[in-house]
C-alpha cells in the first residue's frame, strides 16, 4: 500500500512560521505532510522579540530558534528565497528564484514591515527600519560613535532602537508624535515618569511633534531630521519605529481578501477564503484584526497545525495585550483595560516623583472588580495583579495604592 504524502508550503520563516512547523512535525507522527519553508531572510527563524540583544553581545546563532532542522527528511528549508507569487488555480507558488513549488496547503506567515512615514528624504542612505538582523547589521555599520542618531517613534520598539544606538556609542534622540512615550501602553502620568527616567539614561526625548522631512548632507547621506515645529535635529543615522504594516503584498495578485487595515483576511481558524490557504502571525487579519505580538501568532500556528492533521483547531478568540518589560533599566507594565475605556471605570493612581514610580489601577464602577492597570518604574506587583483582572482587588493592589508595596 502506498502512502500519500501531501505538501505544505510555508511562506516566511519567522516566529509564527517556525512555530507552525515545530507544532506540525511534533504532531505528525505518521508523516502525512512534507513541509517546504520558503524564507526570505538569510537566517533561519530567530527570536525577534530578543532582537535588540544582538547589539548587546548575542550572536545570530544565540538567537536562532530551536526546532526541527536539516536532519528531518520531511522538512525542506530554503533560505534567501521569498514567495513572489501564488497561483491559486494551479496550487503553486513561484519563488523569487523563479522556481515553481506545488502545494496541497499553503500557510502565509510573512510578518510585518516597519511603517515608514512618507516624509521627504525617508529613503536616504542612513535611514533604517528596526525589524531584522539585517536591519541591525546595517545600523551597526552606519553608526558613528559620539554622533547623534534619531529614532522616529517613541513606542516600545522605538525605545529599544534608541537604546541600540546608545549601545553603539551614538547620542540617541527619540521623536514621538503623541504627547508621551509608549502611548499605547501608558497614560499621561505614566509617560511622564517614563520620559524622566529614560532621559536620565541619556536619551533626548521630543514628544508631541511630527517629523516633517529628512535632509541630506553634501555626501548624499542623512544629515538632519526637520520637525514640524520648525526645529531640526542633526542625525547621522535615522531609525524608523513608527509602527508596522502587515506584509500582505501577495494578497492582491492572488485575489485573496485583505482586512480593512491590511493583512490577509482570515476567520477565527486563520482560514482565508481559499480552503487550501491559511495566514498566521502578524500578517493575518483575524476577523479583520492584526496582532503585533509573538504569543497570538503562536496560538494561530498551533491551531493551523491541528487543522492540517484533521485534529480540529482552536478558534482564535481574544488576544491578551498585557505587557511587562524592562526598558533602559525602567520597568513598565500595562494590562487589561489600562486606559479605562470601560463605561464608568474608576482610576486610582499613585505617583511618587522622588522614587520615579507610577501605579494606576482601573476598577469597575462599584470599585470591586479590577479591570486593568499601569505600572512604571516598579512593576513587581504585575505578576500578582494580572491574574485578578475581572476579579476582586488582591492585597498587592491595596499595598500599591497605600504606597506600602
Ligand atoms: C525589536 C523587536 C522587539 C519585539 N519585542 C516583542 C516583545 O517584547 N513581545 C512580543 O510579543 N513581540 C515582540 N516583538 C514582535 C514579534 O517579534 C513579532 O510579533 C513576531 O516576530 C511575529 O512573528 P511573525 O512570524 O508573524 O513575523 P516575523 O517574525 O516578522 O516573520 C516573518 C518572516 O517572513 C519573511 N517574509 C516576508 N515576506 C515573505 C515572502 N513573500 N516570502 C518568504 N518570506 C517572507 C520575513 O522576512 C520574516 O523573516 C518585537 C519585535 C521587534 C522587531
Amino acid at each position: 500500500m502506498t502512502r500519500t504524502v501531501r505538501t505544505l508550503v510555508v511562506a516566511g520563516h519567522g516566529m509564527a512560521g517556525h512555530r507552525l512547523v515545530a507544532e506540525l512535525r511534533g504532531l505528525d507522527a505518521a508523516g502525512a505532510w512534507r513541509v517546504v519553508v520558503l524564507g526570505e531572510e538569510p537566517h533561519p527563524a530567530y527570536d525577534r522579540v530578543a532582537l535588540s540583544s544582538y547589539l548587546d553581545g548575542r550572536s545570530a546563532a544565540d538567537l536562532a530558534l530551536a526546532g526541527p532542522g536539516s536532519h528531518d527528511p520531511l522538512l525542506e528549508l530554503r533560505l534567501n528565497t521569498g514567495v513572489a507569487a501564488v497561483d491559486r488555480a494551479a496550487h503553486t507558488v513561484t519563488t523569487t528564484a523563479g522556481d515553481v513549488v506545488a502545494y496541497d496547503a499553503l500557510v502565509l506567515a510573512t510578518g510585518s514591515r516597519p511603517f515608514v512615514p512618507p516624509v521627504p528624504g525617508h529613503d536616504l542612505p542612513g535611514c533604517f527600519g528596526y525589524r531584522s538582523l539585517g536591519d541591525l547589521d546595517a545600523i551597526r555599520a552606519a553608526a558613528v560613535p559620539g554622533r547623534p542618531g534619531v529614532v522616529i517613534g517613541g513606542g516600545l520598539l522605538g525605545l529599544e532602537a534608541a537604546n541600540a544606538l546608545r549601545l553603539l556609542g551614538m547620542e540617541p534622540h527619540v521623536v514621538e508624535l503623541a504627547p508621551r512615550l509608549m502611548p499605547l501602553q501608558v497614560d499621561a502620568a505614566g509617560g511622564g515618569v517614563l520620559g524622566l527616567r529614560v532621559a536620565r539614561r541619556g536619551l533626548r526625548i521630543h514628544c508631541g511633534v511630527a517629523t516633517a522631512a529628512i535632509t541630506a548632507g553634501p555626501d548624499g547621506r542623512v544629515a538632519s531630521v526637520v520637525l514640524a515645529d520648525g526645529s531640526s535635529l542633526a542625525a547621522d543615522v535615522v531609525v524608523f519605529s513608527a509602527g508596522v504594516r502587515p506584509r500582505d503584498e501577495l494578497a492582491g495578485p492572488a485575489g485573496l481578501a485583505r482586512g480593512e487595515r491590511g493583512g490577509f483576511l482570515v476567520d477565527e481558524l486563520c482560514r482565508t477564503q481559499d480552503e487550501r490557504i491559511w495566514a498566521i502571525g502578524e500578517c493575518a487579519a483575524v476577523s479583520g484584526r492584526c496582532h503585533g505580538l509573538a504569543a497570538p501568532g503562536y496560538r494561530m500556528a498551533a491551531s493551523v497545525a491541528r487543522q492540517l492533521l484533521g485534529l480540529g483547531g482552536e478558534p482564535f478568540g481574544e488576544a491578551d495585550l498585557s505587557t511587562k518589560l524592562k526598558l533602559l533599566g525602567v520597568e513598565v507594565a500595562s494590562f487589561g483595560d489600562a486606559h479605562a475605556a470601560a463605561a464608568g471605570a474608576v482610576e486610582l493612581s499613585r505617583l511618587d516623583e522622588a522614587a520615579g514610580t507610577y501605579a494606576k489601577l482601573v476598577l469597575d464602577a462599584d470599585c470591586r472588580t479590577l479591570l486593568g492597570g499601569i505600572l512604571v518604574g516598579d512593576a513587581r506587583a504585575y505578576g500578582e495583579l494580572r491574574p485578578y483582572v475581572g476579579l476582586g482587588l488582591p492585597a498587592a493592589g491595596h499595598r500599591l495604592l497605600a504606597g506600602t508595596a
